[in-house]
């Protein structure tokens, strides 16, 4: 039998750094090697298990990412853009695939993950979990399906405390509604509406952000046409549904050639 895939988790005490101690702490066929916070965090020297509420795991938060990913088979990375790039790089020298939640990537974020991409596997998605997966894929179905007669909104809410917006999901489905009409997402985005903002172009991809509560992740995309509207919807509940799926993508990273890759890849959906 192989023997367990050794995954570090960077920014190990944020949100989803807890949830995902947690997750690779309960899942088979890997183990928590390392964890680590940004310099100045007070939780450097905390036992990772125990902040994130499972017990002492003997694993302490440290603040040397080049020594800890050095260290591992994998690195997951819910952290910020600026971080992820830089944990990036380290992975890309030390031969540690990468799976990457971060959202509010640019593209100069973007172009250095396809550089370290070039030594290293990496997934990146704004959004883990199977249900958006299969929800991005959908939503390029029937963009593709009805024409522009359809007008496409797309409406996510949040929890107060996130910092970007629209949201990287509502983004990701932008560009599966742009890809179906085989167009590209920043021709035709609208990103929010104020004032005398005159009727609606025609072809026109518009966002809503709510933000609010604990709300985890609330999605829906509506095509609203002549005397009729089809809307698709996910609600994130918990979570631990991202973690699950970023643990998966740690998985199945493992003996997989270098290259940038999407949870598509890992849920083996088509692009
Ligand atoms: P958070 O602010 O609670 O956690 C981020 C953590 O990263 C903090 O603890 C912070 O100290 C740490 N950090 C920052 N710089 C660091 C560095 N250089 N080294 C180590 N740690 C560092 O935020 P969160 O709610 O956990 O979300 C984190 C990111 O994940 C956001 O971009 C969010 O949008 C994204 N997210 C993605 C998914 C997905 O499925 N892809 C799901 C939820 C959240």
């Amino acid at each position: 039998m192989a023997s367990d895939i050794k995954i570090g988790v960077v920014g190990a005490a944020g949100r989803m750094g807890r949830m995902l101690v947690r997750q690779v702490a309960e899942s088979q066929g890997c183990a928590l090697a390392g964890a680590t916070e940004r310099p100045g965090s007070e939780v450097l020297g905390a036992d990772a298990g125990r902040l994130a509420g499972i017990g002492e795991l003997g694993i302490t938060i440290d603040d040397d990412a080049a020594a800890m990913i050095a260290g591992v088979d994998a690195v997951i990375d819910f952290t910020a853009p600026e971080a992820t790039v830089a944990h990036a790089e380290l992975a890309a020298q030390a031969g540690a695939a990468m799976v990457i939640g971060t959202t509010g990537l640019g593209d100069t974020h973007m172009a250095a993950l396809h550089r370290a991409a070039r030594h290293v596997p990496i997934i990146v998605a704004p959004n883990m979990s199977a249900g958006v997966t299969l929800l991005m894929a959908l939503v390029e179905q029937v963009a593709r399906t009805l024409d522009e007669s359809f007008d496409i909104e797309i409406v996510e809410m949040h929890h107060r405390h996130k910092v970007d917006a629209p949201s990287g999901t509502a983004l990701g489905l932008g560009r599966a509604a742009a890809a179906g009409r085989n167009v590209a997402l920043d021709d035709v985005a609208r990103m929010a509406r104020e004032g005398q903002t005159g009727a609606r172009p025609r072809g026109e991809i518009g966002f809503a952000t709510l933000r609010g509560g604990d709300v985890v992740g609330d999605h829906t995309v509506v095509f609203a046409g002549e005397g009729e509207r089809l809307e698709l919807t996910h609600k994130a509940s918990s979570r631990q549904v991202f973690a699950a799926g970023a643990v998966r993508a740690a998985l199945w990273s493992r003996g997989r050639p270098p290259g940038l890759y999407s949870m598509n890849d890992v849920l083996g959906l088509e692009a």
